[in-house]
């Protein structure tokens, strides 16, 4: 995106983990920035920091009811959607809002205004993928009724109709395919694969690993994704793009990298494989190279070190 004059940002679920990271981006770039969250997983804590600075401001409220937003959006980041499975599954009437309704909301805002508009849809379009590495031309292989389909088709749906309001309104749509992503912020209790292994072996307690531990994933850390985010609003690209880390790994080989890290004894403790777990999933990102320029630079230790260090300090403040 293009430095040179300061844009007025709406980021909804700005409070969110990824949110709080695109907030403090963009502010530090000198752009204004609105978030709109209605923190049922989302927290003011994570934006606490950036309340009374200049050119920031905070607003409750949820993108699924009406809502109103003062004065002209240039740019508008859509964000707001529990993302965790543990999350997702806790709040699955609220998840299928947030995408459909939410994002017809949204849209119809971005319409209003003549602004940008960025969709976070998600690696869990391709459910659990025939293909692997996935690339945006995959169509996907979701179970439409299963748990996990409350997050899968709400963000189907919200490609859909941005999609939709790009070609019937010319909204200028921007969709990315965030794949795992992890870093600071992230909730102790957020249930996703880093957050509670970083804890648990923090806390000398057992790692639970979900199945037989060889499913896929590759981790990309926030602030390469947020890299990525900022390339994309200043392309011509409608079309999604993936944003991910394509380095590969199972499941265990990302346990017992963060026992050494964390210099932890405990052990794995098996447990049953939630439905329809992707077996594997690492994301193809030919497209953003080509088009953007863009790849993760954080490596995996790297990123876990300072996200170790967070988690260190989160537990320390529980107590
Ligand atoms: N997982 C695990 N133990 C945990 C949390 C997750 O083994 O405590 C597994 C989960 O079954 C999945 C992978 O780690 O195969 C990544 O899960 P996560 O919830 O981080 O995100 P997902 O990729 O499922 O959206």
């Amino acid at each position: 995106m293009k430095k040179d004059k300061p844009k007025k940002i709406l980021i909804t679920g700005g409070a969110g983990f990824i949110g709080s990271h695109l907030c403090e981006y963009f502010l530090a770039h000198g752009h204004q920035i609105t978030v709109l969250d209605n923190f049922i997983t989302g927290s003011k804590e994570n934006v606490r920091h950036l309340i009374g600075k200049k050119g920031f401001k905070l607003v409750k409220g949820d993108v699924s009811k009406p809502f109103s937003i003062s004065g002209k959006l240039d740019i508008i980041l859509h964000m707001a959607s529990p993302a965790s499975p543990l999350d997702y599954m806790r709040y699955p009437i609220q998840t299928l809002d947030a995408g459909s309704a939410g994002t017809k909301n949204v849209l119809e805002l971005a319409k209003k205004n003549r602004a940008v508009f960025l969709l976070a849809s998600t690696s869990e379009v391709y459910g659990d993928p025939l293909e692997s590495p996935q690339t945006e031309s995959y169509w996907g292989n979701v179970n439409s009724i299963g748990t996990r389909s409350v997050y899968d088709e709400a963000k189907r749906y919200a490609e859909a109709v941005t999609m939709a309001y790009h070609r019937t309104y010319g909204v200028n749509t921007k969709i990315i395919r965030i794949f795992n992503t992890y870093g600071q912020r992230m909730g102790i209790n957020d249930g996703r694969v880093i957050p509670n292994f970083i804890t648990q072996a923090l806390l000398g307690k057992p790692l639970t690993v979900y199945g037989d531990g060889k499913q896929t994933r590759s981790y990309c850390h926030v602030s390469d994704l947020v890299e990525g985010i900022s390339r994309i609003l200043g392309s011509n690209l409608h079309e999604p793009v993936n944003l991910g880390n394509p380095n590969e790994m199972t499941v265990i080989e990302l346990s017992k990298v963060i026992l050494e890290m964390t210099g932890s004894k405990s052990r794995l403790d098996y447990r049953p494989l939630p439905a329809d777990d992707p077996k594997v999933r690492c994301p193809d990102i030919s497209k953003a190279k080509k088009e953007l320029g863009w790849q993760p630079c954080v490596g995996l230790k790297e990123g876990l070190e300072q996200t170790i260090v967070y988690f260190r300090s989160a537990l320390k403040k529980r107590r």
